[in-house]
């Protein structure tokens, strides 16, 4: 090929140094290579041409043929508008400017043929259409340009600067002409063959220039497919590279421990699910490799228990462990729940959190350098410098959504040195290549479809548990405005008559924090003048409280000497108080999906039947509308997390921001996930028969992969 695709976008024809600062400020183009991958949104069909008498009022997209043989200036409120009475054999109708309205003077012409395309609105007994997209009828005839037309992904600044989607689209054509549309093949001949895909540069001309639905379809799979594919054989060599190369301790033993609890104090029978997720972290611990496995689990699906029972298959082995939780509460709460079985095993397990006195504290480090604690279960305090274990051999990390991939790092870095190690400098071989990372193991109640975890946690192998405990009622979920309240409040009286207990939560979002504290201290004075002393007590539990007082207004929830928690979203996360039953959400419609799930999830943990009530006011968006509904019709996480997916798109996901499905620049993850599972498979297989991308087919597989550059530092570990 004669013209480089990394050519800067400055040199070709037409564009310039303006424009190109724009596109590069707007769209990050910035090389003929960035053009040809600037995808368009949609299509348009302009297979149809409209006369005027067949407009409907259906404010579709139309084109029309006419002229313009007019134009006025109507004074408005602000400004003025200029109006072209725009004819055809059939009728008028009106063009209508708000800006733009000097250039549009000087540039359109009376009584010439032009092409107009856009939205019509019916006003005044006229058809109108403002800001239309319009062309010469003689340079439309001549356009590289067909019936689907592309609509490219634009900017406000753009379209006011003057790039407009048809001037990307003339771009574009130049950048094919200057290139003569041949660009260099991305796949297998043998992946092209069996999978029936058009070549690279038939792909790309019919993407932007198709010449019919069937061709661009054609093109559209191809590319999504290998753009899937890519990403699918990043993830796939980053776990292989980490189980070849990654060591970790082989845990070859089910001990004391782990069996004492097992036959004695288990105090209930593991669900099915637990057992099958058990026995593969099992299979990993025991294996030479390190784990790195993600545990989901739907709220209240028991992940605690199966995280207590690896560390003490850790402990069986000689080594000790940590589990590690977003918040004090939950760590505090971790600990008393472990502290019992603890007790009865004789293992020695610590807490130390922020709040963890410095004298207290001493004692914890030097007991962990020692050896003589076992489990130290806290909060970011664990990542410190100073905390040092002597042989940590697994670090748990729960309602890992609420921490970023930096403090899993961390975690890894708290393995004992080497040299305390058997010799093996061959095989080990990780980061900083002085310690042996502990098994990791990362819990989450929030759901992400299991194609998704797929893509974004392509480095950690996934358990599920996708099981409730038997005998666990279903939370009845209702949605009442705020007018309703009264109702509410004398629902939750019967309740607490009844020895139930309730949370109350406020949203808590930071950028306005001054406010939403006014709305819990607000709604905290009105319930406690309809639950007065001395017959009702009422904890509160918020953001800005010292981490003691939390935890003491916490302790006389679980307690049971209060009825009615008031609280923030602190609460949100795992807290356990089997007798609350009953869930209120103030302004619901302003809390995320998740969210809400994990709120809900905080009760139905006992016998009793449970209730999430969302209080709202009149004025919904319609997002807000679906997460209500969704929040009402069912409690399956992993059905939440696809709405979920839907309504914010993949970004808001935790862990994706890491990974590549973000920068899809033509797949959609959640629309192509068939294509997404096909380009999975295709990575699979290519690997397992060549995996290191030696065979002359693969050669061109290769070569893109490493174009791709970003990975290099995996790729040194393969190669
Ligand atoms: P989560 O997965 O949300 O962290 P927990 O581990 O806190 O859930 O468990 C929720 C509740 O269910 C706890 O009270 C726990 O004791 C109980 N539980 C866990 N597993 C079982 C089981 N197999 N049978 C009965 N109850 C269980
Ligand atoms: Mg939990």
């Amino acid at each position: 090929m004669s013209v480089k695709l990394q050519t800067p976008i400055d040199y070709l024809k037409g564009v310039g140094p303006n424009r190109a600062d724009l596109l590069r400020k707007e769209l990050g183009i910035h090389t003929y290579q960035d053009l040809i991958n600037l995808f368009p949104n949609r299509y348009i069909d302009r297979t149809r041409y409209y006369k005027i008498n067949q407009l409907q009022r259906n404010n579709a997209d139309v084109q029309v043929v006419g002229k313009i043989i007019a134009f006025k200036e109507v004074a408005q409120k602000r400004g003025k508008r200029l109006v072209g009475t725009f004819q055809d054999d059939t009728g008028t109708m009106e063009l209508v400017w708000f800006r733009g309205q000097k250039w549009i003077r000087d540039n359109l012409k009376l009584n010439k043929p032009y092409i107009i395309f856009g939205k019509t609105n019916w006003f005044n007994g006229k058809f109108n259409m403002p800001h239309p997209d319009i062309e010469e009828l003689e340079a439309h005839k001549q356009n590289l340009r067909s019936a689907m037309q592309p609509v490219y992904p634009s900017t406000e600044k753009l379209s006011n600067r003057g790039i407009t989607n048809r001037v990307i689209g003339k771009i574009m054509q130049q950048l094919f002409i200057e290139t003569g549309g041949r660009f260099t093949e991305t796949l297998s001949k043998n992946l092209l063959t069996e999978l029936k895909l058009i070549s690279k540069s038939e792909a790309l001309f019919n993407v932007h220039f198709p010449k019919s639905q069937e061709l661009l379809s054609k093109a559209q799979f191809r590319l999504k497919f290998e753009e899937l594919f890519y990403i699918q054989l990043q993830l796939i060599i980053k776990n292989l590279v980490h189980k070849t190369k990654i060591k970790g301790f082989p845990f070859e033993k089910v001990g004391i421990h782990f069996n004492t609890f097992f036959k004695e104090h288990l105090p209930f029978e593991l669900t099915g699910a637990q057992k099958r997720v058990l026995k593969e972290i099992r299979a990993d611990l025991g294996s030479n490799a390190q784990m790195n496995r993600l545990l989901q689990g739907d709220v209240g699906s028991g992940k605690t228990i199966v995280a207590l029972m690896s560390m003490l298959i850790a402990l069986d082995n000689g080594f000790q462990a940590c589990l590690m939780a977003p918040t004090e509460i939950l760590s505090v709460q971790h600990y008393n729940g472990l502290l019992e079985y603890c007790n009865k095993l004789n293992i020695r397990i610590g807490l130390l959190t922020g709040s963890t006195k410095t004298s207290e504290r001493k004692i914890i480090h030097e007991n962990l350098e020692n050896g003589d604690l076992q489990i130290l279960i806290g909060t970011h305090a664990l990542l410190e410098d100073k905390v040092k274990f002597k042989n940590l051999g697994l670090a748990i990390i729960d309602e890992q959504h609420r921490f970023g991939v930096a403090q899993r790092s961390k975690l890894w870095k708290k393995g004992p040195p080497q040299s305390s190690q058997k010799e093996d400098a061959k095989s080990v071989q990780q980061n900083n290549g002085t310690s042996t990372p502990p098994h990791i193991l990362v819990m989450t109640a929030t759901p992400i479809p299991r194609t998704l975890a797929m893509s974004v946690y392509g480095d950690l192998d996934i358990s599920i548990i996708d099981e409730l405990p038997p005998g666990r009622q279903s939370i009845k979920t209702v949605h009442r405005y705020d007018k309703n309240r009264l109702n509410v409040f004398k629902f939750i009286k019967d309740e607490i008559t009844k020895g139930r207990q309730i949370y109350i939560v406020y949203p808590l979002i930071q950028e306005n924090e001054k406010m939403d504290y006014k709305d819990l201290m607000d709604g905290y004075e009105s319930i406690s003048r309809d639950f007065p002393l001395p017959d009702y007590q009422i904890s509160i539990v918020h953001g800005k409280m010292k981490p003691a007082d939390k935890d003491y207004e916490m302790q006389r929830f679980i307690k049971g000497e209060t009825q009615i928690m008031v609280a923030t979203t602190v609460i949100e996360v795992g807290v356990n108080v089997p007798n609350a039953s009953v869930m209120i959400i103030e302004s619901a419609e302003r809390f995320g999906l998740s969210q809400l799930h994990q709120l809900r999830g905080r009760v139905g943990r006992g016998a009793e039947q449970s209730y999430c009530i969302l209080m709202t006011s009149h004025k919904l968006s319609n997002d807000s509308k679906t997460r209500l509904e969704t929040m009402v019709r069912t409690s399956d996480g992993f059905e939440i997390a696809e709405v979920d997916l839907r309504l914010r798109g993949p970004g808001d996901i935790m862990g994706t921001q890491q990974s590549g499905v973000l920068n899809l620049k033509i797949a959609d993850i959640i629309k192509d996930n068939d294509i997404l599972q096909l380009a999975r498979h295709h990575a699979k297989t290519v690997l397992k028969n060549d995996s290191i991308l030696a065979s002359p087919d693969n050669k061109v597989i290769l070569d893109t992969y490493k174009s791709l550059g970003k990975y290099k530092n995996i790729w040194n570990y393969i190669s």
